[in-house]
């Protein structure tokens, strides 16, 4: 079974995120990007299942500028076999992406389509199930554990108040939760090694796929300013504090 990667580079999640100031989006300029956490999941959970002999090939493929090589090559470096670049300048909404991957799916005819739940820079949580729509294939968002069970897999699911396990029929789409597994820091070999495997490079155009963007961001501001806490004596007078705040 051969496996696809989706991955994005977003900016790093340590980065404290500057609006602009005319509020047309976040400040990009010198701000350390690297590959979406969920991501890195999910090639980890690729490769975990490579290693278990369940999967032959792990392909990444990410949507982006010039840099998202870097992203890709992250990924190679951690243990994915090839990489496919689609070139884009622009951002591509999650749509435009499930296209361009839905075309990659028809060529590459993967078993297995592993996403991150959710991209860290716009929190749209749409790929993956964009793109089991788009294939008409089983989804399994939110997986905090995959396993093999028979011809498909059985995961398990992160829902409100518990976990929920389902079975799908292979191939299917899967999105990753943060606790599904710990991803593995690359090590300097594999770094090297990954210097030589090779990148596809190809444009929305060899799939036939317009990114002219559908929305349009209309502002972006920063969330209100935390008001200060308040100190309180003893147990009475806080006591005394959220009843007036209507909290008992
Ligand atoms: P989103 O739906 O934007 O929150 O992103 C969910 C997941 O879709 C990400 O974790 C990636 O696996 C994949 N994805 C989104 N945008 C891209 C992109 N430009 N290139 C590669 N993968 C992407």
């Amino acid at each position: 079974m051969k496996i696809l990667v989706p991955v994005k580079r977003v900016v790093d999640y340590n980065v404290k995120v500057r609006v602009k100031p005319d509020q047309s989006g976040v400040d990009l300029a010198n701000v350390k990007m690297s590959m979406n956490p969920f991501c890195e999941i999910a090639v980890e959970e690729a490769i975990r299942m490579k290693e278990k002999g369940l999967a032959e090939e792990i392909v990444a493929v990410s949507i982006g500028p010039a840099q998202a090589q870097e992203t890709i090559r992250t990924a190679l470096a951690m243990g994915a076999d090839r990489g496919i670049h689609v070139a884009a300048d622009a951002p591509v909404e999650p749509l435009a992406v499930a296209k361009i991957l839905k075309a990659i799916v028809d060529e590459e005819q993967p078993g297995l389509v592993i996403l991150g739940k959710q991209a860290i820079d716009d929190d749209t949580n749409a790929t993956g199930q964009m793109l089991a729509a788009l294939l008409g294939w089983p989804q399994a968002a939110f997986a905090s554990k995959v396993e093999k069970d028979g011809d498909g897999l059985n995961v398990t699911r992160e829902i409100d108040g518990g976990l929920q396990t389902i079975h799908v029929a292979l191939p299917a789409i899967v999105t990753t939760d943060l606790r599904l597994n710990e991803p593995r820091y690359a090590s300097l070999p594999n770094i090297m090694k990954a210097k030589r495997k090779p990148i596809d490079a190809k444009t929305p155009d060899d799939y036939g796929v317009d990114i002219a963007p559908r929305l349009e961001v209309l502002k972006v501001a920063e969330p209100p300013k935390r008001q200060a806490g308040e100190k309180v004596e003893n147990v009475a007078e806080l006591v005394a504090k959220l009843k007036k705040a209507g909290v008992l």
